[in-house]
């Protein structure tokens, strides 16, 4: 198949949460599957670079673009790179006045004014280059409210021009949070007519919405875990699109996210102190442990318990369950990591917290993907008790490194996290800790019980055993995706 990804970050050029790993590690998996894959996103200089990728990495091309915002007539150039060790080409949508920022979306806890803009723009741009480059695509892949018009457009404007008559659209919810919803004279930057303004599609509570108008036009729509698919549809995790999910529900499938094991594999991880396998975690990951507390500055004690997270702090991954629930915990011997930026409430909190324990809690306020990396390797408990989670990286990470997640029970934590009850350790299933209830004293138990059994070294070591030797990679995804693609396909022929 010839496939067009669309997505506004992507590692190792941009990255700021799960779908920066999702977008890279889907595409070099469907081009492994022997698919024609071209990955397009914004070039962010100052991002690329910040991450050590220079000017000279890249490839100009000789196209350009001019696409019209509103009443702007914007000039769009295209670079273009490579994935180490794979077929991908991926595309860098160049246009400084949009993209050359500090960061990618906000700063200072500040969205960008012109957010709706830029990605309009965005969009636009990579249908047109879609177009110039002559790439002909079986689908278009685009994925949350950044790259919601492009199913639009090329249902409203695209499906006639030769070259696009079969292309199906494959929309993916990697958040229901983040909907880009925006005035509405910004109907104007669309460039599309008024009278697509309206409940049924771009329009909601008066507003532009960009996520709506994506699950709206596009063929197929998925969510990156198959509870969270069913979830969305319901009003507490619908975010007020539940409705128009639930009459889209033919067309909506949730496929798990998988890892990328040229990232994310502790036997070749070159960030952590030692790599180890399933077989060798046992000698890998005590010194994994003790790098990680003198990296921090924590009493190097290979038996106490190391409990932590790195994460968005927000009230989405739940930061104050975790600093109730911490509080308690912190009387008995134990130690903590804490690895996040966000709610400056938040990073305040945990400082503080790390002033009062000195011996006993770490919190580095930052974005910093080495530590995060040693934090998966050095931890024994990892903690995600997220209010909602679309799918979730880092309990994934967490099993693969034989590091036990602790989790609610919701999206896609419950698709990979089973708990270690009497009966899932008995039937060899349990890898992990996980609870309903989402209330603090419900997660400082948990976390109590996680304690204890970590004593327990032959629960423990099963627990380890059973999240390390399972295939967490995208294999399996990359082929639910490729029939999702089908579908689609399908549905247009
Ligand atoms: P979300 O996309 O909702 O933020 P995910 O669990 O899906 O959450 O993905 C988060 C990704 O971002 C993971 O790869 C995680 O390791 C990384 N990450 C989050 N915060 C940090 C941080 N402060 N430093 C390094 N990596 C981080």
């Amino acid at each position: 198949m010839k496939i067009v990804l669309a997505s506004s970050e992507a590692i190792p050029f941009a990255k700021t949460g799960g779908l920066a790993d999702v977008a890279s590690a889907l595409s070099k998996a469907l081009a492994e599957a022997g698919h024609e894959v071209s990955l397009f996103l914004p070039y962010y200089p100052q991002s690329t670079a910040r991450r050590g990728i220079n000017a000279d990495d890249f490839e100009t091309c000789p196209e350009k673009v001019i696409i019209s915002v509103g009443s702007k007539d914007v000039e769009a150039s295209l670079l273009k790179a490579k994935f180490p060790n794979s077929n991908v080409s991926v595309y860098l949508v160049d246009q400084p006045r949009y993209f050359d920022r500090p960061e990618l979306y906000h700063e200072g806890g500040c969205d960008y004014q012109d957010n709706c803009e830029r990605f309009i723009f965005f969009s636009r741009s990579v249908l047109e280059f879609v177009d110039k480059l002559n790439l002909k695509p079986d689908v278009i892949h685009s994925n949350d409210w950044q790259t919601g018009l492009i199913p639009a457009l090329l249902n409203i404007e695209y499906q006639d021009r030769p070259g696009f008559e079969k292309t199906a659209s494959i929309y993916t919810i990697h958040n229901m949070a983040f909907q880009g919803q925006y005035w509405h004279w910004d109907m104007l930057l669309t460039g599309i007519d008024w009278k697509y303004f309206n409940r049924h599609q771009m329009e909601f509570f008066g507003q532009l919405n960009l996520l709506k108008t994506g699950i709206v036009f596009s063929d197929m729509i998925t969510t990156v875990s198959p509870t969270y698919a069913n979830e969305i549809r319901t009003e507490r995790f619908g975010y007020g699109l539940h409705g128009v999910l639930d009459s889209h529900a033919d067309r909506l499938v949730g496929i798990l996210n998988g890892v990328d094991p040229s990232e994310w594999n502790p036997e070749t991880d070159p960030n952590i102190e030692a790599n180890y396998s399933a077989k060798t975690v046992e000698e890998g990951k005590p010194r994994c442990k003790a790098a990680l507390q003198a990296r921090l500055g924590l009493p190097q004690r290979p038996d106490v318990p190391l409990l932590g997270t790195i994460s968005r702090m927000t009230d989405q991954k739940g930061f104050s369950l975790i600093l109730d629930a911490a509080e308690n915990l912190l009387t008995t011997d134990v130690q903590m990591i804490f690895l996040g930026t966000g709610d400056p409430l938040h990073e305040v909190a945990f400082t503080n917290l790390a002033k009062r324990f000195p011996d006993k809690v770490a919190t580095y306020i930052g974005f910093d993907e080495a530590l995060a990396h040693q934090i998966e390797a050095g931890l024994d408990i990892f903690l995600m008790p997220s209010q909602f989670e679309p799918c979730g990286l880092n309990q994934m990470y967490s099993l693969i490194y034989g590091t036990v997640p602790l989790v609610h029970e919701v999206g896609g934590l419950a698709d990979s996290v089973i708990d270690a009850s009497g009966e899932n350790l008995e039937n060899g299933t349990a890898n992990g800790f996980s609870f309903w209830h989402f209330d603090a004293t419900v997660l400082y138990r948990q976390m109590r019980r996680a304690v204890e059994m970590y004593s327990d070294k032959q629960n423990w070591n099963q627990l380890i055993q059973t999240g390390m030797t399972k295939d967490w990679s995208w294999n399996q995804s990359a082929q639910n995706y490729l029939s999702v693609y089908q579908r689609a396909c399908s549905l247009r022929a």
